[in-house]
């Protein structure tokens, strides 16, 4: 079967979810939602993705010569599966105005309340509780960058006691010239704890996870310094085996590959033909890995526009149940090109 995938806002995270829908043969990218005719437009159509409006917005596409393939109801029409990638909280009003009555099936993002969905879903952790669910929530980038950390060792059999985690979270996108701060480090928020925690735990309710976060004048990036204490001694060796073997999850070394910063990750992105400098893994930094006794402290870097991109594809194969959890996880990685070597895709 291949299944029809309409786009609702196409900024971001929706024009990457586009790319790999589209690279995917078991998806047809049917088209995507524009509400102006932008740059991004111009390039959607050159690359081949049929464009929607609203039926008012029309002539304004036409007026500057973007063709424009017919409007939202049009394309709401003749999808199996809509992915919502609209900013926070429309998302709620379009599953009220459109997907509800029309009967649709719906992906949304992590700036949604959990409450959107049925499901809050992270691949590693809870593929198989969004099979067949009408409506899914895939995570922030925070969260599910702590979500595959955590699933790694519940993966591989490890009992965890408590999470913190300490989030640097980036000011704005790259491409968001309004947002700051430019000169500051601000409390987001400045009370114990951050939304991420109680976010993780709507995906892994079982897991005992205090985050606090604050946002600093840089674009490419978050990065995490994440304690975990697990229930029971472990070695370090361990827990780079677990990381080296779990998928999504890569190993950058600051003393013999010369990894010092998050802009070098991204270089490397970009050096090694990732579309946009896409790095949809979580880049944990290997010199950083330490335990003592029962407790693993390191860092990991997220890269916050297109760490969910993978977890949307197998969101969408879930709802539609094309397959099962590992061969989902398995196609995605390899047809988006993330590194699968040394991977398993055969954890429990
Ligand atoms: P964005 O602002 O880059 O893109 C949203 C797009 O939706 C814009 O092009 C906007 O014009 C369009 N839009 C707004 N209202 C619309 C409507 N009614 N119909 C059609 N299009 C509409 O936002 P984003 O960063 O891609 O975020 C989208 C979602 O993904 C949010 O829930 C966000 O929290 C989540 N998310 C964002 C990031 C990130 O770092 N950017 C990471 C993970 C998750």
């Amino acid at each position: 079967m291949v299944v029809r995938v309409g786009i609702v806002g196409y900024g971001t995270i929706g024009k990457r979810v586009a790319d790999a829908v589209m690279r995917m043969d078991d998806m047809e990218l049917v088209g995507v939602v524009k509400q102006n005719p932008d740059y991004e437009s111009e390039v959607a159509v050159r690359k081949g993705i049929r464009l929607y409006t609203y039926e008012d917005k029309v002539d304004k596409f036409e007026r500057v010569g973007i063709k424009v393939s017919g409007t939202v109801d049009e394309l709401l029409r003749s999808v199996n599966i809509i992915v919502d990638a609209t900013p926070d909280g429309v998302g709620a009003e379009n599953k009220a105005r459109f997907y509800e009555p029309m009967g649709l099936r719906a992906i949304f993002q992590g700036g949604e309340e959990a409450e959107v969905a049925e499901v809050s879903f992270n691949a590693l952790a809870n593929y198989d509780m969004a099979i067949g669910k009408r409506f899914v929530r895939v995570v922030s980038c925070n969260t599910t960058a702590l979500t595959r950390l955590i699933s790694a060792f519940l993966l591989h059999g490890y009992k965890i006691r408590k999470v913190r985690a300490y989030i640097v979270r980036r000011g704005a996108d790259p491409r968001e010239f309004k947002k700051g701060p430019i000169n500051d480090v601000v409390f987001n928020p400045a009370t114990v704890p951050s939304h991420h925690g109680p976010d993780v735990m709507t995906v892994i309710p079982s897991v005992s996870i205090v985050t606090m976060a604050v946002a600093v004048p840089t674009t490419i990036m978050h990065l995490h310094m994440v304690n975990i204490e697990f229930d029971g001694l472990v070695s370090r060796g361990e827990v780079i085996k677990v990381l080296e073997e779990t998928p999504r999850i890569l190993l950058f070394n600051s003393s013999s590959r010369k990894f010092e910063s998050l802009a070098q990750v991204i270089e490397w992105a970009r050096d090694i033909g990732r579309p946009r400098g896409d790095v949809f893994e979580n880049a944990v930094i290997e010199d950083s890995v330490t335990v003592f006794q029962n407790e693993l402290f390191l860092m990991q870097g997220v890269h916050q526009e297109s760490i969910v991109v993978p977890e949307n594809v197998d969101a969408i194969r879930a709802v539609m149940r094309l397959m099962d959890k590992w061969s989902s996880i398995r196609k995605t990685d390899e047809v988006l090109g993330l590194i699968t070597e040394g991977k398993n895709y055969a954890l429990a």
